[in-house]
């Protein structure tokens, strides 16, 4: 214990031109690439890398529920199921649910049960399921911003996206979106999911103390990333569904404007084939 606390103290996170571990400034986003529609048999899915993290969603629904006793009369189920895969992490994780994936997928439905239109689907369940490949801190957030990318993709009826980033302290800095190291050998994290069209907050937690003062700079700090985020998930939704006239005329290839040579033409059969008297 006295090891790690001296690890800890002795550990630099931010050096002395304020840049951190990974080269970025404390209000620098990882890297993010969001890719729609990667997954054949789901209704909807997309694959996202953020920094390390590289995470996988898929949606079915709305689907009728099962176990029937679950069927809400007047609305739609959304349920979650997040996941780490035994090979995400360093240490293999053992498979299967724990606490941890139990608590982030809790708190995923809620955010996503918010923002679809459930009203209009009764006795249905939409499930969302989000298996991180490879983790590096900051995988609820880039499960919940992939997952609401392939809700869109599925086609389910919702108020809006939703975009999620944390923030947190590290070495007495308020920084966006940790890393593994940063996360585990830092202060605080704090990871939250907005609905970037109106502001409205749906996933708020708290890992660590804040003062006021730095949760309103951590907040800001996110909101910001949330807008950034939200333009790269529309950017995956209109890659995945734009259409250009290339792809119109490869469709139905335009009629010719000028009546195309005689060979074109059906050919009718010769006269013999029927015999003189025709048919
Ligand atoms: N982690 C791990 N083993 C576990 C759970 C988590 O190595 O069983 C790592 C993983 O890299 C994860 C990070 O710890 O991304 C931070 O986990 P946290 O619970 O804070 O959730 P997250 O930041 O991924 O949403």
């Amino acid at each position: 214990m006295e090891d790690i606390e001296h690890i800890q103290k002795e550990m630099k996170l931010i050096d002395g031109k304020g840049r951190r571990l990974d080269g970025r400034k404390p209000d620098e986003l990882r890297p993010v690439r969001i890719e729609a529609g990667v997954l054949r048999r789901a209704d909807g899915s997309a694959y996202m890398e953020w920094g390390g993290n590289k995470v996988l969603a898929a949606v079915y629904g709305p689907r009728e529920a099962h176990p029937r006793h679950l069927q809400d009369p007047a609305r739609a189920l959304v349920q979650c199921r997040y996941n780490m895969a035994p090979f995400s992490v360093t240490d293999r994780k053992r498979p299967g649910p724990d606490r941890r994936s139990v608590e982030i997928s809790k708190v995923i439905s809620e955010a996503f049960s918010s923002v679809v239109f459930k009203e209009q689907f009764p006795r249905t369940s939409v499930d969302i399921f989000i298996e991180v490949l490879q983790a590096d801190a900051g995988t609820r957030c880039a499960g919940l911003t992939a997952a609401s990318v392939a809700l869109a993709d599925a086609g389910v009826p919702m108020r809006d996206l939703v975009a999620s980033c944390a923030s947190g302290k590290i070495d007495g800095v308020v920084c966006l979106d940790l890393n593994k190291d940063e996360d585990n050998f830092g202060d605080a994290d704090c990871p939250m999911a907005v609905i970037p069209r109106t502001g409205e907050i749906v996933l708020l937690q708290m890992d660590g103390h804040l003062t006021y003062d730095e949760f309103q700079k951590a907040m800001s700090l996110s909101l910001g990333a949330a807008q950034r985020l939200y333009e790269l998930q529309r950017d995956a939704l209109r890659r995945r569904y734009a259409v250009t006239l290339q792809d119109i005329l490869k469709e139905s290839p335009p009629a010719p404007m000028v009546a195309g040579p005689a060979e074109s033409e059906p050919e009718l059969p010769a006269e013999d084939d029927f015999g003189s008297e025709g048919i």
